[in-house]
């Protein structure tokens, strides 16, 4: 898509989150709901994972100004999975910019076009989305580095910039994962058929797995999704990890896809961009203002965490994150609205 409009500056315009105290109470009220939702089953889809406590619940919220606001399991530690995605995309953005990884390996959520027949569209293996494994294998294709142990490292280190302190491999989970690869495998050997890789597939697909696999905590994760709401500078180190552009690229593409099929109904529903693993971890990011995160691995069909979701979308409400509401600018010269009739999402209560 070429508009013209490289070199015009972002003009930022964000809004606040309400006080401490407020937030604090926003938290506990969200955890206190949420962990009496016992809907969901825990990923069982590799040996080393089926083992995860379902009760296990901690949510961190980690505001831009690098206050963070903790309640339950919130420094308990699990494998990062699918998030891992969207922070090697942004680490890979960096590197490359963002008309490259435009190119290589695409944004849209499906990729094909609106009267697209899908079997004659599914040619060259192109466009990808890089939140789904055959794009997010991809981009860690495009990782800096001249072996796959450089693009580890690379990956390791930025991650770990991320959350503002090393993170580190849990080998039981990356050593069960390496064992049951048949599907990354195929996807990786099916990139290079399409000369989508240069990388051999199998250590690229052992980079990636070992990318899933690094540990983190849902406080990492907020902190995490606060450097991306925070223009790239991790608010708790205070170092910059990635360009406020790579965040905003970063967080366009978790809108469209972050949490696999359902991401259309998180976004109606909730209205922050977000991203899900399997573990049961679930950041999502408010612009300039936090990046909340939850841990708890009842997953519901499409793999994303039961108590999460709740947890998140009330905290979208409360703390007036969703980026698509609005209120009247003057309320009080509106003509047609029946206050009696409508609640504050505009629908009728009388039947
Ligand atoms: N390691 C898992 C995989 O690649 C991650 C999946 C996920 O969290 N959705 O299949």
């Amino acid at each position: 898509m070429k508009l013209g409009v490289e070199n015009v500056p972002v003009e930022v315009s964000t809004g606040r989150l309400p006080g401490w105290a407020k937030v604090e109470e926003h938290v506990e009220e969200a955890y206190e709901s949420a962990k009496s939702v016992t809907d969901g089953d825990v990923n069982d889809s590799v040996p080393a994972l089926a083992a995860a406590d379902p009760d296990l619940f901690g949510i961190c919220v980690a505001e831009v100004n690098g206050e963070c606001h903790d309640a339950g399991d919130s420094t308990h530690e699990f494998s990062i999975q699918s998030i891992s995605k969207a922070f090697v995309w942004a680490l890979v953005g960096e590197h490359l910019g963002h008309g490259k990884l435009l190119e290589l390996v695409g944004v849209n959520n499906t990729g094909m076009p609106f009267n697209s027949v899908m079997a004659l569209e599914l040619k060259d293996g192109h466009p990808m989305n890089p939140m789904v494994n055959a794009g997010a294998l991809a981009t860690t294709a495009l990782a800096p580095g001249k072996t796959p142990t450089d693009q580890w490292e690379f990956i390791q280190d930025g991650l770990s910039r991320f959350a503002g302190r090393d993170l580190v491999l849990d080998n039981d989970v990356y050593a069960s994962e390496k064992a049951t690869n048949e599907r990354n495998d195929a996807l990786a050997h099916l990139l290079q058929n399409y000369g989508r890789i240069d990388s051999d597939p199998l250590e690229l697909v052992d980079v990636y797995t070992k990318q899933c696999s690094l540990l983190v905590s849902a406080h990492d994760l907020a902190i995490m999704g606060a450097t991306l709401a925070n223009g790239g500078v991790n608010p708790v180190s205070g170092n910059r990890v990635v360009s406020a552009s790579v965040c905003h690229d970063t967080l366009a593409v978790l809108a469209t896809s972050g949490l696999y099929e359902k991401s259309g109904e998180w976004l109606f529903e909730i209205g922050i961009p977000a991203k899900s693993g399997i573990t049961g971890g679930l950041v999502a990011v408010a612009p300039g203002k936090a990046g909340i995160a939850t841990f708890s691995p009842r997953l519901d069909s499409a793999g994303n965490s039961v108590r999460g979701q709740r947890a998140t979308a009330l905290l979208s409400r409360t703390l007036g994150l969703d980026l698509f509401a609005s209120a009247v600018h003057h309320d009080d010269d509106v003509q047609g609205d029946d206050e009696d009739a409508a609640d504050s999402t505009g629908q009728s209560e009388s039947a």
